[in-house]
């Protein structure tokens, strides 16, 4: 969740960012998360378009360096 007027910006560097993270996420890998828009970078982006989200308890978006620098909360924001 974010709070009103901290955003994300979606660029380059911030998408190689999110690929440390969200790329080696269990919640990523098993929902095959690359392979529907917005393929990452879900915090600027948006939830993912995948039709079956299975739901995991892990979110790896807490140790991301951009969630700390935006104040970012809680994370799974690839499935909210
Ligand atoms: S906070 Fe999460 S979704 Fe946003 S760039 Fe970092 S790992 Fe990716
Ligand atoms: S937003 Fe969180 S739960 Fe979703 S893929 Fe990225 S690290 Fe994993």
């Amino acid at each position: 969740m974010k709070k009103p007027g901290e955003t994300v910006e979606d660029n380059v560097t911030n998408l190689e960012i999110c690929q440390k993270y969200c790329g080696s996420c269990p919640t990523f890998k098993a929902n095959n998360l690359k392979d529907y828009p917005p393929y990452g970078l879900f915090c600027a982006r948006g939830k993912s378009t995948s039709p079956k989200m299975v739901k995991s308890a892990t979110c790896f978006c807490p140790a991301c360096e951009l969630f700390t620098q935006n104040h970012l909360v809680i994370g799974h924001f690839c499935s909210r």
